[in-house]
C-alpha cells in the first residue's frame, strides 16, 4: 500500500514537473492513463491485432511477461471455449469503429483458466482513420464461479426433483398391484365368512377393506400429483372465463347442495396449460365450498393485472386457517381438519402449488382461523 503510494506520488510527481513543459490537456491524459492503469487490465494492439502495449496488471493475469506479448496476438491467450464466429464478430465490430464488449474465457501462460468482462474500443486519428484498439478488461473470475456453481446446484436440484416425481410415480403405480390383491381378498373373505366367524373377525375385516379404500385413494392421488409434476403440455391461450364456467359445471351439485354464491369478475386469456388451470380453479373452489363455516359459502373469484403479471385471488367466508399452518397446508398429504367432517387426502393444495409454479408464479394464503380464506397466486404474463 504504502509503496504504491509512493510510487504514485512519484508518478505524479514525475507528471507534475512535466506540467510546464505539457498542455493541460496532455497532463490530464496521463492522469487519465495512469487512472485506468491502476482499475482495469489494458491491451492496446494496432489494426491488425498485434498487441504493442500490455500493463501490469494484463501480464500479472496472464501470467506472460511484457517482451513476451508484445508482438504477439491476442490469440496467446485464446483458451478455445469462444467458437470462432465470436471473435469474427468481434473484429466486424470493431472494424467499423464500434465498440464491442463481451466476457471473454481466457488461458494463462501456466494454463489457468480466467475471465474477463472486455470492452474493446476502436481508437481514430485526426483524419478519423482507425490506429489502433484499446482493450479494457476486468478480472470475473470469481463472478463466474459462482454462476457456474449456481447454475450446477439448480442442475442437480432439477436432476433429483425429477427422480423424485419419476419414483413416486413408479412406487404409486406399482403398489396398485398388491394392493387390489389385498382389496380382493378381504372382499372375498367378507363375503364367504361374513357371519360366520366372530363380531370381532367381522369388524376386523371391515378395518382391511376401508384401509385398503383409503390407501387406493392416496394412491391415486399421488399418481395424479406426480403426472401433475411431469405433464409437458404446450401452452396455449386460454381464456380463464371459460374455464370457471368448465368448473363450475363440474362442481354443480357441490355448489347447488351448499347454496353457495359465486361472483367471479372478468378474467383473462393467458398462455397456459388449459388442463391444469382447470385443475387449479376446481381445486381452490371446490375447497372454498367444503371447508364452509355455519353459513351459505359466498366465494368471490378475482384477477388484478399488474405490471409484470396477474394477480389471483379466490375468498371465500368459510372456516379459515390459523397463520401458523399457511405453509404446511401446501405439502402433499397434509390437513389440519377431521377426515370424518371433510374428507380427502390433502393433495389438493399441492397439486396447486405444482401448476402456478410451473407456470412461473407463486401461491400463498391470507386467513385468519374463523374468518374465511384468501387464496392469492400471480402468473407472470411474460415466460
Ligand atoms: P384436502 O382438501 O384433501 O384436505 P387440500 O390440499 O386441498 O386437501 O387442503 C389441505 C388443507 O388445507 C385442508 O385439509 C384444510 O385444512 C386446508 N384448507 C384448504 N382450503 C381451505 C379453505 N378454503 N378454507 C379453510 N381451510 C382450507
Amino acid at each position: 500500500m504504502r509503496s504504491e503510494s509512493n510510487n504514485l506520488n512519484h508518478k505524479l510527481t514525475g507528471l507534475s514537473d512535466l506540467r510546464e513543459s505539457l498542455s493541460d490537456t496532455s497532463y490530464e491524459l496521463a492522469s487519465l492513463k495512469y487512472a485506468l492503469d491502476e482499475a482495469a487490465i489494458v491491451a492496446i494492439t494496432d489494426i491488425k491485432g498485434t498487441i504493442t502495449y500490455v500493463n501490469k496488471k494484463f501480464c500479472e493475469i496472464s501470467k506472460y511477461s511484457p517482451e513476451e506479448l508484445i508482438g504477439q496476438n491476442h490469440r496467446i491467450i485464446n483458451s478455445g471455449f469462444h467458437p470462432k464466429e465470436f471473435f469474427r464478430k468481434m473484429y466486424r465490430t470493431i472494424g467499423n469503429g464500434k465498440v464491442w464488449r463481451a466476457q471473454i474465457r481466457n488461458r494463462a501462460k501456466d494454463g489457468s483458466i480466467y475471465w474477463v468482462d472486455t470492452t474493446i474500443v476502436p481508437l481514430t486519428n485526426r483524419e478519423g482513420k482507425l490506429t489502433r484498439y484499446l482493450a479494457i478488461r476486468f478480472d470475473i473470475s470469481e463472478q463466474k464461479k459462482t454462476e457456474e456453481e449456481l447454475i450446477k446446484a439448480l442442475l442437480d436440484v432439477e436432476q433429483s426433483n425429477s427422480e423424485l416425481e419419476q419414483f413416486a410415480y413408479i412406487a404409486s403405480h406399482d403398489l396398485q398391484e398388491p394392493l387390489r390383491m389385498i382389496g380382493s381378498y378381504s372382499q372375498l373373505l367378507t363375503r364367504r365368512y361374513k357371519g360366520q366367524l366372530d363380531a370381532k373377525a367381522d369388524q376386523y375385516i371391515s378395518y382391511i377393506t376401508e384401509g385398503v379404500e383409503r390407501m387406493q385413494t392416496l394412491i391415486m392421488d399421488l399418481l395424479q400429483y406426480s403426472r401433475t409434476a411431469t405433464n409437458k403440455e404446450d401452452l396455449k391461450p386460454v381464456d380463464l372465463n371459460t374455464v370457471m364456467e368448465e368448473v363450475l359445471t363440474d362442481l354443480k351439485v357441490a355448489v347447488e347442495g351448499s347454496h353457495a354464491q359465486i361472483k367471479a369478475g372478468s378474467l383473462p386469456t393467458l398462455k397456459a396449460s388449459h388442463t391444469q388451470l382447470r385443475q387449479l380453479f376446481q381445486n381452490l373452489i371446490g375447497n372454498a365450498i367444503k371447508f364452509r363455516g355455519n353459513e351459505a359459502p359466498v366465494i368471490e373469484v378475482r384477477a388484478n393485472e399488474e405490471v409484470e403479471q396477474w394477480l389471483f385471488s379466490i375468498k371465500d367466508n368459510g372456516i379459515g386457517i390459523d397463520p401458523e399452518f399457511s405453509e404446511r397446508i401446501f405439502m402433499i398429504f397434509q390437513r389440519l381438519n377431521d377426515r370424518d367432517q371433510y374428507p380427502g387426502t390433502g393433495i389438493g393444495l399441492a397439486v396447486c402449488k405444482k401448476i402456478v409454479e410451473r407456470h412461473g408464479g407463486k401461491i400463498w394464503i391470507e386467513s385468519e382461523a374463523g374468518k374465511g380464506s384468501d387464496f392469492l397466486f400471480t402468473i407472470p404474463k411474460k415466460r
